[in-house]
């Protein structure tokens, strides 16, 4: 199976990163998006990843958060969450409480650009995972919080990039190294 390589803003196959996705129809359909999306991120690195972002118009994002030592100064109670896939999630009660962190995404100039982006310390998602079951979580972890508002943006076309404040596009950050076509 080939390994897709994230579309850009910016270019014609990366329209879709603006378009509303749809829901999935089949817990089948489902699985086969997720086994794609964990191929692209296994591959390529990276925290999150989401349909459209692989040219496929479904709501369905996966996260796999191990890389602990990374983000330990700033989440010391970062647990091992790993991989979730989440597939048509339903995200309510987003805190009032929010935080400040960099963001980057594999869609935007190939993960090298980085942001401040302020997110809500908490929330709760319903979803299904790939074996088709039906999970409600409160998701207390502002990492993994973040991370889950990040790619849930992606089902309804908004990039990182749009959430920033006005006065946080001076944090912006191109880290040339970090593309992703480079580090394989
Ligand atoms: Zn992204």
């Amino acid at each position: 199976m080939e390994i897709i390589l994230p579309k850009q803003v910016g270019t014609k196959e990366g329209e879709l990163l603006f378009e509303k996705s749809e829901d999935v129809e089949s817990f089948q359909e489902g699985r086969e998006i997720v086994t794609l999306l964990k191929k692209s991120l296994d591959y390529y690195g990276g925290v999150g990843l989401a349909a459209p972002q692989i040219g496929i118009q479904k709501r369905v994002f996966i996260v796999d958060i191990k890389e602990t030592e990374r983000y330990g100064e700033k989440y010391p109670q970062l647990k091992e969450i790993g991989f979730v896939a989440y597939i048509n999630p339903i995200i309510s009660d987003l805190s009032e409480e929010k935080n400040k962190g960099m963001e980057g995404c594999l869609s935007v100039i190939y993960g090298s650009l980085f942001g401040a982006v302020e997110r809500s310390d908490s929330l709760k998602i319903e979803y299904f995972d790939e074996q088709g079951k039906k999970h409600t979580e409160e998701i207390r972890n502002p990492f993994h919080a973040r991370v889950i508002q990040h790619e849930f943006d992606h089902l309804e076309g908004i990039i990182f990039l749009q959430r920033m404040n006005r006065e946080d596009f001076s944090t912006l950050l191109w880290e040339e190294e970090r593309d992703i076509r480079k580090q394989r």
